[in-house]
């Protein structure tokens, strides 16, 4: 019997609670302490003030399973979803943290003792990555954990593509940061993908199940290293990843928890029979940010973070368009009901919301459906009219007048990339300008402005989330 992802959870927070550790439950996605952060994309956005030593608890060591968003801001893996087995918007991050408590040599020994001990995975299929110059990480792989050398990788801070190792752990551009050393497993060799720090690292054959981080710096914003006022330990492994690992299967999505969601939306569009659908997978993977968002106190907007989320969700509607068309009543809210089923018990804040939650998905279909039609025909007009190629005006007729966001047709022509569908050069950066040049004739921008109105007793009781780091989002090409 392999163990369900609500046990994997439980397993790895008893394990840690077995080693002193204080069970700390997931603080919401929007964070508390950090206005410049767009959404908490890591089990140690809660402790951030904590490693910084301007804040102190009452423990030195925690342990959590803490909900991340990773769809905007630094790490930002919107595009990757759906075209790798292991990428989410939203995910569960288990980690364990060490508050100038202990440092390396228990950090790596506990990880090893959980993955081979506990979970008994084959240590043969393991293999670690750690930063050019740790010498210390590599004598307690090798030497204490008895790790062959071959299979301690030195990796060291590749600034490049968004997939290469990078073993410098950083929350964002500033704060607290350092050498970091991943544990890797090896689905086999079926699948195609190399070894970390190799040409083909991207593939899904290695899949990064465990980051520890070895936090020994604050960042500032002019690139300086400050020494934090004690070494702390900040680990991240994705509970989805892992559990892919513990049930015996390649891919996220087909662990139970995803089963049961791809099998909600098949329901709802008639394709039962093909689980395998990207577009299922992209809505299973939807209906959970989109869902903890609202539960956050998001709602859909054409700013900021309801920006991120009003593109997540009409993404989602997309593809239920391009499965099956649209309903009357609407289709994605009804994921939420499925997903209360997997996730109700280890969130109670999802059950209840549910309704709130509900009414928002609703809300966004309803007013989007109207033009979405409308929108892909003109899609299809210009593809026609310009060679395959959509200028970035054309990118702006298709947001401002029918309410597709850039990334929604990005997404629509990387999966018909094989017929030649593409972005033109340079079309993004005029799809900017023009909408810059919108926004200062007026900054009620289009007739999508005003989001979902929702019944203010639903409302009631949400803040309304301050974020600040526009510029952030900018630079990381989040357009807003
Ligand atoms: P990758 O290289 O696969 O993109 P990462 O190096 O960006 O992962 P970290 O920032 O080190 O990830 O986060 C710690 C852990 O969180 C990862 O080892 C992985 O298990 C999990 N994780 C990170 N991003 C995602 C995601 N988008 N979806 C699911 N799990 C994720
Ligand atoms: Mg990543
Ligand atoms: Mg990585
Ligand atoms: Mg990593």
């Amino acid at each position: 019997m392999t163990k369900t992802s609500h046990q994997i959870r439980q397993d790895f927070l008893d394990f840690f609670q077995s080693k002193g550790h204080q069970v700390v439950p997931s603080s919401p996605l929007v964070p508390g302490n950090d206005p410049t952060l767009l959404f908490t994309n890591a089990g140690m956005v809660q402790f951030k003030d904590v490693f910084l030593g301007a804040e102190k608890r009452s423990y030195t060591r925690a342990v959590s399973s803490q909900r991340c968003v990773r769809a905007g801001g630094k790490h930002n893996d919107l595009d990757q979803v759906g075209y790798t087995a292991r990428h989410h918007t939203f995910f569960e991050m288990l980690g364990n943290f060490s508050f100038g408590d202990y440092f390396k040599r228990e950090a790596i020994t506990w990880a090893w003792e959980l993955l081979t001990e506990v979970w008994k995975l084959p240590k043969e299929r393991l293999l670690v990555t750690i930063y050019h110059t740790d010498d210390e990480a590599f004598d307690i792989w090798h030497k204490d954990v008895g790790l062959p050398a071959e299979r301690i990788i030195r990796i060291g801070d590749n600034k490049g593509a968004p997939f290469a190792s990078d073993n410098f752990w950083q929350m964002a551009d500033t704060g607290p940061c350092g050498p970091c050393s991943e544990i890797f497993y090896d689905h086999g060799e079926h699948i195609a993908g190399g070894p970390p720090g190799s040409p083909d690292e991207d593939g899904d054959r290695f899949i990064e199940i465990w980051n520890n981080v070895f936090m020994q710096f604050d960042r500032q914003a002019d690139g300086a290293l400050l020494p934090l006022p004690a070494p702390c330990v900040d680990t991240g492994m994705g509970l989805e990843r892992i559990s892919a690992v513990l049930q015996h299967v390649h891919s996220n999505y087909e662990i139970d928890l995803f089963q049961h969601l791809i099998k909600a939306a098949a329901a709802l569009t008639g394709k039962q029979d093909d689980l395998e659908n990207k577009s299922l997978r992209v809505i299973a993977d939807h209906v959970r940010a989109c869902s903890f968002l609202v539960v956050d106190g998001v709602l859909p907007s054409n700013e900021g973070r309801g920006y991120v989320l009003r593109r997540i969700i009409r993404r989602a509607i997309r593809h239920f368009w391009k499965l099956d068309g649209l309903a009357p009543e609407g289709k994605f809210w009804r994921m939420v009901q499925p997903l209360v089923e997997v996730m109700g018990e280890a969130y109670p804040e999802l059950v209840a919301k549910r309704k709130l939650v509900e009414q928002a998905l609703k809300g966004e279909e309803a007013a989007f459906a109207q033009t979405l039609d409308a929108g892909m025909t003109r899609l299809q007009d210009y593809l026609a009219a310009s060679g395959n190629r959509i200028r970035g005006d054309q990118l702006f007729q298709l947001h401002d007048t029918y309410g597709c966001p850039p990334d929604l047709i990005a997404d629509l022509l990387r999966e018909n990339a094989d017929k030649g569908w593409a972005l033109a050069e340079g079309a993004l950066d005029e799809y900017d300008t023009l909408m810059d040049q919108q926004r200062d004739r007026a900054r009620a921008a289009s007739k999508f402005a005003g989001g979902v109105v929702l019944p203010a007793e639903l409302v009631s009781g949400l803040k309304p989330s301050e974020f600040r780091g526009y510029e952030e989002l900018e630079a990381d090409g989040c357009r807003v």
